[in-house]
C-alpha cells in the first residue's frame, strides 16, 4: 500500500529536512517533485494541483523559510494537507438507525463485492456484536448466490435462503422482513454487478434503493483500477447516490491513486479497505494513519 509514493516522497522530503536553511526556490523545487510523484501515483490531476497549491501557500511564507527547522515544517504541512485531502477523521460504517439497518453493497462484477459483503458482516458480528443477515440479490448469476451462501457457512453468518424466480427487489423486501422476524440488527444486500456500468444496472440499483431504503449504500471498487475507480464512484453517486466506499485490493496497490483522490473528487468517504482475500482482511480507513504511513 502506497509503497511507491512512500519511497518518492521520503527521498524528496529528506532532501529538505537534511538542510539547515531553505530558500523559497528550494521549497518550490521540492514541490515540483512532490507534484510529479503524486501524478506518477495516479492521483487525479485536479487533486494534485489543489494539493500542491495549498502546500505552497503555507510553505513559501517567510515564517517557514526563516524558522529553525524549515524542512520539518514543510514535512508537517505536507502531512496535514494529505490528511485534509484524505478526508480528515475516518468514518466507519454508520449503524445509527432503527433495526434492521439496511446496508446496500453496489459495484462492478469482480470488484470484490460478495467477499466484502461477507467481510463487513463478519466485522459487525465480531466487533460490534451485531446479528447480521446477508442476502444475495444477484438473480442472474447463481454462482454469486452460491458464493455468498458458502461465505455465510464459513463465517457462521446467516444468509437468506434463495427462492427461485424472485426479483432483486422482492428478495430485498423478504430480507428485511426475515431480519425483523429473526431479530437481526443489520441486513447486508449484496446486489448484482456487471462488467461495466449500464442502464439496466442503474435502474435495478435505484429500484432496490427506493424499495428497501438502505441506511448505507457502499460502493465496492477495486483500488487497482486507479482513476477508473474514482470515475465509477462519481457515476454511481450521480445515478444511485452512495454514502461511502470500500476500496478492495489495497494490499496490491503500490501507487494508491484511487485512495488518494477519492474523497477530494467525489466528496464521499472511504469507509473501509480490503487488504487481502481472507475474511478478516478488512480495515477502517484512517486518513491520519495513512498520511503517517506515506510519510514514514
Ligand atoms: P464480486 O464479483 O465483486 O462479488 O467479486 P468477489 O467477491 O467474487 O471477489 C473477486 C476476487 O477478488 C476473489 O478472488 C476475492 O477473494 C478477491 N478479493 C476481494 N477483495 C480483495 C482484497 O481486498 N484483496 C485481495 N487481494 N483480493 C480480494
Amino acid at each position: 500500500m502506497f509503497e511507491n509514493l512512500q519511497d518518492r516522497l521520503g527521498s524528496i522530503l529528506n532532501g529538505l529536512t537534511g538542510r539547515g536553511a531553505l530558500s523559497e526556490a528550494d521549497v518550490s523545487a521540492a514541490l515540483r517533485e512532490v507534484r510529479r510523484a503524486l501524478l506518477e501515483a495516479d492521483v487525479a490531476l485536479e487533486v494534485v494541483r489543489s494539493f500542491t497549491d495549498r502546500v505552497r501557500d503555507k510553505a513559501v511564507g517567510a515564517a517557514v523559510v526563516k524558522s529553525i527547522k524549515p524542512g520539518q515544517m514543510v514535512v508537517k504541512i505536507v502531512h496535514d494537507e494529505l490528511v485534509e485531502m484524505l478526508g480528515n477523521d475516518g468514518v466507519g460504517v454508520d449503524l445509527a438507525a432503527a433495526a434492521p439497518v439496511v446496508i446496500m453493497m453496489v459495484g462492478l462484477q469482480g470488484s470484490g463485492k460478495t467477499t466484502t459483503s461477507a467481510k463487513v458482516a463478519k466485522r459487525l458480528t465480531d466487533r460490534e456484536k451485531k446479528k447480521v443477515l446477508l442476502a444475495s440479490l444477484d438473480t442472474r448469476r447463481p454462482a454469486a448466490q452460491e458464493q455468498l451462501r458458502q461465505l455465510g457457512q464459513q463465517t457462521g453468518i446467516d444468509v437468506l435462503p434463495i427462492i427461485a424466480g424472485q426479483s432483486p427487489t422482492d428478495i430485498a423486501s423478504r430480507a428485511v422482513q426475515a431480519a425483523k422476524l429473526g431479530g437481526h440488527d443489520v441486513v447486508i444486500l449484496d446486489t448484482a454487478g456487471r462488467t461495466h456500468i449500464d442502464e439496466p444496472l442503474m435502474v435495478e440499483m435505484a429500484d432496490i434503493k427506493k424499495n428497501s431504503r438502505p441506511h448505507e449504500i457502499l460502493l465496492v471498487a477495486d483500488a487497482l483500477t486507479g482513476q477508473d475507480a474514482v470515475n465509477l464512484a462519481r457515476n454511481f453517486d450521480e445515478r444511485v447516490g452512495i454514502t461511502g466506499l470500500v476500496l478492495t485490493r489495497m494490499d496490491g496497490d503500490g501507487r494508491g491513486g484511487a485512495a488518494l483522490s477519492m474523497r477530494a473528487v467525489t466528496g464521499k468517504p472511504i469507509k473501509l479497505i480490503g487488504v487481502g482475500e481472507k475474511m478478516t482482511e478488512l480495515e477502517e480507513f484512517h486518513p491520519r494513519r495513512i498520511a503517517d504511513r506515506i510519510l514514514g
